[in-house]
C-alpha cells in the first residue's frame, strides 16, 4: 500500500477556519436556484422534467434542481459507457489513479464549499458536513493508491519452462445508487472504486441530495476523466433504478440505502435477462440497528457520552448510528440519567450555524417516519426527553431518549433512522450480547467496558461488522476502520479496506510455456 493518512478534520475553533467556512456557505449561497443537467458521454442533457433539491432545514430554500433521466436516457447513458469502457479498461492503473489523486487534490481545495453544499442541501451541521467531505477525499485517496498496490496482481508460483501470472481485471459497467446520508462520501466513494478499477459507470443519486453529486460530478471531469467514464443520471429509483438494475449489459451494481431496496436490487440482479452473458455482482451495504452495550464496570461518563454521540450525530440519520443502549443493571440508572443530561444540552436548530449540533432529518416522508415511531415509542416504553417534532419550516425533531424497553419491543428492532434512541435494561454480560445480537442487523456496535474478560468475549460474540470498545459505534474511518455489516446490513463489502477493489474486479490467470 503506498502511504496514505486520513484528512484531518477542519479545527472550527480557529477563527480562520470558521472565516472560511462562513465564507463558503456565501458562496453557495450566491449559486442557489441553480440548475444541472443529466451527464452522458460528457455531453450535458437538460430535461423537462426535474427533480428539486430542497434545503430540509428551511423547506422554502431551492438548492438547486437537477434534470431527470428517464428510461430512453438511461439507456443512452449504458451504450455510452458499454463504448467508453473499451477504451478505459486499457488506460494503466497509474494513469487512472492519477485522476483520482487531482481529484482527492482538487476537492481539498474546495473542502468548505462543498462542505456547505452538505449543509444546505443535507442539512448536516458544519463538523458533520467537514467529517462527511474529509472522508470524500479519504477514500479517493485511498482508493488511488490501492489501486496502484495491486496493479502487478499477485504473485503465484511458476516452475521451470512455465509462467503464470495472477491479474486483476475491470467489469464492465456498473450502476452506482447512493443514499442521502453521506451524499459525497459514499456517492463519491463507491463511484471512484468502480472508476479507478477499469470499469465504467452510470451514477443514480439519492433524489433529496442530488445537487452534491452533480458539483463532483463537475470536478471528476474537471479533474481529467474521459467522457462517458462517468455517466450522471439522477432519476427516480423505482424507475431508471429498476430499469438498469435489470439491465442484460449492466455487469454490476454498487448500491447503499435502505434493506428494502437492497434486498430487491439482490433479488432482480439474480436473474439473467434475455442477452446477458454473465451473473451480475451486487455490491449491497443496507440497514442497522446498532448498539451501544454498558458493563457494570464502566466509566459511566464515557457511557453516557457515547450513548448520546452515536445516536444523534446528524440527527440519527447514519447507517452506524447507535439507536439502542443496553446497559448492566447495576448502572442503568445513573448512565440513563446522564445520558439524560447530556441530551439536554445539545442544541437543535439551523445547521448553518456553527453551534448547532443537530439540524433537520431529511424530508417530509422521513420526518413523519420518524414520528410515528416516537409515537409507537410512548406505548413501548418511558419518553425521558424530547418526543417532539416540528415541521413548520424544516424538518426538526428533538433528540429522543425512550427508557424500559423489552428487549423484543419494536423499537429495539426496527431501523428509526432518526434522533431517537432506546434503553434496555440486562441482567448480566451475557444477557446484554443477547440483547445486542438479537436483531436482523449486524452493522456495528460498541461495548464500554474496563473487564478485560468482557471486552475479549465481545470480539468473539458481538455480531457486527464494525465493534468498537471504549467509545462511540459512529465514525469509521476510510483505511483505518474498514466498513460494512452482517446480516440484513448488507454484503459487508468493507469500504475504505483493503479488499474494497476486489468487488469491482475479476481475476485473470495467464500460463505460458518458455
Ligand atoms: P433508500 O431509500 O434505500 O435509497 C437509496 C438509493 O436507492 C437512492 O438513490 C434511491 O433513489 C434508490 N432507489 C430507490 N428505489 C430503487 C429501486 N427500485 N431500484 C434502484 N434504486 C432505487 O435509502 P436512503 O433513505 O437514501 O438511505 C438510508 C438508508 O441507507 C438507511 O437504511 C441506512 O442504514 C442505509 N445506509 C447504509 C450504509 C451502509 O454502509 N451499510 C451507509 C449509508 C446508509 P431515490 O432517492 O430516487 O428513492
Amino acid at each position: 500500500m503506498y502511504p496514505y493518512s486520513h484528512e484531518p478534520f477542519t479545527n472550527f475553533t480557529e477563527e480562520k477556519n470558521i472565516k472560511a467556512f462562513k465564507e463558503a456557505l456565501a458562496f453557495v449561497d450566491s449559486e442557489l436556484g441553480k440548475h444541472y443537467p443529466v451527464i452522458i458521454d460528457g455531453e450535458s442533457i437538460t430535461t423537462e422534467e426535474i427533480i428539486q433539491s430542497i434545503n430540509p432545514a428551511n423547506k422554502e430554500e431551492v438548492v438547486g434542481s437537477v434534470s431527470m433521466a428517464n428510461q430512453e436516457l438511461a439507456e443512452q447513458a449504458m451504450q455510452a459507457a458499454l463504448a467508453a469502457f473499451e477504451d478505459w479498461k486499457r488506460w494503466s492503473p497509474e494513469h487512472r489513479a492519477n485522476i483520482l489523486l487531482r481529484a482527492a487534490a482538487m476537492l481539498r481545495r474546495r473542502k468548505h464549499e462543498f462542505s456547505s453544499y452538505l449543509v444546505k442541501e443535507a442539512g448536516k451541521p458544519w463538523k458533520e458536513a467537514d467529517a462527511d467531505t474529509a472522508e470524500a477525499i479519504d477514500f479517493i485517496e485511498y482508493y488511488a493508491r490501492q489501486m496502484l498496490s495491486m496493479k502487478e496482481g499477485v504473485p503465484v508460483k511458476s516452475r521451470a519452462g512455465e509462467y503464470n501470472q495472477f491479474n486483476y481485471i475491470p467489469l464492465g459497467v456498473g450502476i452506482i445508487i447512493s443514499p442521502f446520508n453521506f451524499p459525497l462520501a459514499i456517492m463519491a466513494g463507491t463511484t471512484v472504486a468502480a472508476i479507478v478499477t477499469g470499469n465504467t459507470v452510470l451514477l443514480k443519486p439519492a433524489n433529496s441530495t442530488p445537487i452534491v453529486a452533480a458539483k463532483f460530478v463537475e470536478l471528476m471531469h474537471e479533474a481529467g476523466l474521459p467522457k462517458g467514464v462517468l455517466n450522471f443520471v439522477p432519476g427516480s429509483g423505482a424507475q431508471i433504478g429498476d430499469y438498469l438494475v435489470d439491465h442484460p449489459k449492466t455487469r454490476f451494481v454498487s448500491f447503499t440505502g435502505s434493506r428494502e431496496v437492497g434486498c430487491r436490487i439482490y433479488e432482480r440482479a439474480a436473474k439473467v435477462n434475455p442477452g446477458q452473458i454473465w451473473l451480475k455482482r451486487v455490491i449491497a451495504e443496507m440497514g442497522g440497528k446498532d448498539t451501544v452495550v454498558v458493563d457494570n464496570e464502566a466509566d459511566l461518563d464515557l457511557a453516557a457520552a457515547s450513548i448520546v454521540y452515536s445516536a444523534f450525530g446528524y440527527s440519527g440519520q447514519k447507517c452506524s448510528a447507535g439507536s439502542r443502549a443496553v446497559v448492566h443493571q447495576d448502572v442503568y440508572e445513573v448512565v440513563l440519567e446522564k445520558a439524560v443530561e447530556l441530551t439536554k444540552t445539545l442544541s437543535l436548530g439551523n445547521p448553518e450555524l456553527q453551534d448547532t449540533y443537530m439540524g433537520p432529518v431529511i424530508d417530509e416522508k422521513s420526518f413523519s417516519k420518524i414520528m410515528s415511531y416516537i409515537e409507537i415509542g410512548k406505548e413501548e416504553g418511558r419518553l425521558m426527553t424530547g418526543g417532539e417534532g416540528d415541521g413548520s419550516k424544516g424538518y426538526f425533531i428533538q433528540p429522543t431518549i425512550f427508557a424500559d424497553l423489552d428487549e423484543d419491543a419494536r423499537l429495539m428492532k426496527e431501523e428509526i433512522f432518526g434522533p431517537v434512541v432506546t434503553f434496555c435494561k440486562a441482567r448480566d454480560f451475557d444477557h446484554m450480547m443477547k440483547i445486542a445480537n438479537n436483531t436482523d442487523y449486524g452493522l456495528t456496535g460498541a461495548l464500554i467496558s474496563n473487564n478485560r474478560q468482557h471486552i475479549e468475549k465481545a470480539r468473539q460474540e458481538f455480531h457486527v461488522g464494525n465493534l468498537y470498545f471504549n467509545r462511540t459505534c459512529t465514525g469509521a474511518i476510510v483505511g483505518y476502520q474498514p466498513f460494512g455489516g452482517f446480516n440484513m446490513s448488507g454484503t459487508d463489502s468493507k469500504a475504505g479496506g483493503p479488499d474494497y477493489l476486489l468487488l469491482h474486479m475479476q481475476a485473470k490467470t495467464t500460463s505460458e510455456m518458455l
